[in-house]
């Protein structure tokens, strides 16, 4: 019999929002949040990070960021260690977005070494990982999504079950077009199967998130889903009433 794990909402802004904007948003979900069934985080952009640290300690909402270095410190222009985001608070950073692999070249091996950054600094990596409509349409979906996973399963000397993994189909982000169900349940299922081949017995505990134009309507049915354990969510987690739906249904 498997513990039933509690599912993770976390918004990701990506670039959007100001001072004034996230305080306003965080202050309508810290209003209506309740006590939540799930974890929930919000990944926001670096620099409003110690500002939403403040606006949220001590609530049942946890700070994460976007990207992290490999790197653990020196001449990286531009780049945030793991060792600063800890400094601020963070608990969870997304690692290898989609977005990041398509605009700025990121590969398995970069996604595998910051992911290994985030672990060492006690950061939960989120790992994106997903196949683009090209990919789908050519069959590849499968063979895409494992080598994905393939490459952060085994990072040296941490317990795979200490990652988040987020299955976002690419053609999904963002267009509206979320993946079916049961489309999004096959893909959960087999990166399920591939974690427990990876003999480690702490496979059943890692929440696999689905991402991907998930909103206020269509959450409950993927969240219903066995191997569907939470959601990433763009454009909806930047509207409170629907962020606060999502995370009503993730029981
Ligand atoms: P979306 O983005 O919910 O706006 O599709 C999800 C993501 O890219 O993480």
């Amino acid at each position: 019999t498997e513990m039933k794990k509690k599912k993770l909402i976390a918004g990701n802004w990506k670039m959007n929002g100001s001072l004034v904007a996230n305080e306003a948003l965080l202050q309508a979900l810290l209003q209506g949040i309740g006590a939540p069934a799930c974890d929930v985080a919000v990944c926001v952009p670096a620099p409003y990070l110690a500002q939403v640290q403040s606006l949220v300690d001590g609530t049942s909402i946890a700070v994460g960021a976007q990207d992290v270095s490999a790197q653990p410190q020196g001449a990286f222009t531009g780049e945030q260690s793991a060792a600063m985001l800890k400094d601020f608070g963070v608990r969870y950073v997304i690692v290898g977005h989609s977005e990041r692999r398509q605009y700025h070249g990121e590969t398995d091996e970069l996604v595998a070494a910051k992911t290994a950054a985030a672990l060492a600094n006690g950061l939960t990596p989120i790992v994106c990982i997903g196949e683009t409509l090209a990919q789908r349409e050519a069959g590849q979906t499968e063979e895409v999504v494992k080598r994905q996973l393939a490459a952060v399963i085994h990072v040296n000397g941490h317990c795979i079950s200490e990652i988040v993994v987020a299955y976002e189909p690419v053609w999904a982000i963002g267009t509206g077009k979320t993946a079916a169900p049961d489309q999004a349940q096959a893909v959960h299922a087999l990166l399920r199967a591939q974690l427990h081949h990876a003999a480690n017995e702490h496979a059943a505990g890692i929440r696999i998130l689905y991402g991907g134009s998930m909103n206020a309507s269509n959450a409950a049915e993927l969240l219903a889903q066995p191997d569907i354990d939470g959601g990433l969510i763009g454009g909806a987690s930047l509207k409170a009433p629907d962020f606060l739906q999502i995370i009503a249904a993730a029981r």
